[in-house]
């Protein structure tokens, strides 16, 4: 049997996360390293493992990740601007297997990540 992802334990309520939305179909909470003054999460409900398994199924629910992204940029005050990531694969940095996109705001972002 596949193990649980932190990620789904956070779902579960078995661990504690700092929930900032919450609706059918995502959470988002904030990062427990974060790597600017707000870094937030934001991950489907459903176990999508990465971004290289979504398909034309997920296409709503993308589109909503998206909006609520937008969403809490605009109540966190992100009007400088702000940056979504979302790293697939090891080569790219994801460590849980857990589709999750990173809204990433609050300091000049500097480019090209590393
Ligand atoms: P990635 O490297 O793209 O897979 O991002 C995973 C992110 O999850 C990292 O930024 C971690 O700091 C974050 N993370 C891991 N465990 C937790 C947790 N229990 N609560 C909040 N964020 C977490």
């Amino acid at each position: 049997m596949m193990a649980v992802n932190i990620f789904q334990k956070i779902i579960d309520r078995e661990i504690k996360a700092d929930i900032v939305h919450e609706d059918s179909e995502c959470l988002a909470f904030r990062d427990v390293n974060p790597q600017a003054p707000v870094h937030i999460l934001i991950i489907p409900r459903r176990v999508i493992r990465t971004h290289a398994d979504i398909g034309p199924a997920d296409r709503e629910l993308l589109g909503h990740m998206h909006l609520v992204a937008a969403d809490m940029a605009r109540k966190l005050g992100l009007v400088e601007g702000y940056r979504l990531v979302i790293n697939c694969g090891h080569a790219a940095g994801q460590t849980v297997p857990h589709l999750h996109m990173h809204l990433l705001g609050g300091r000049d972002l500097s480019w090209p990540p590393g």
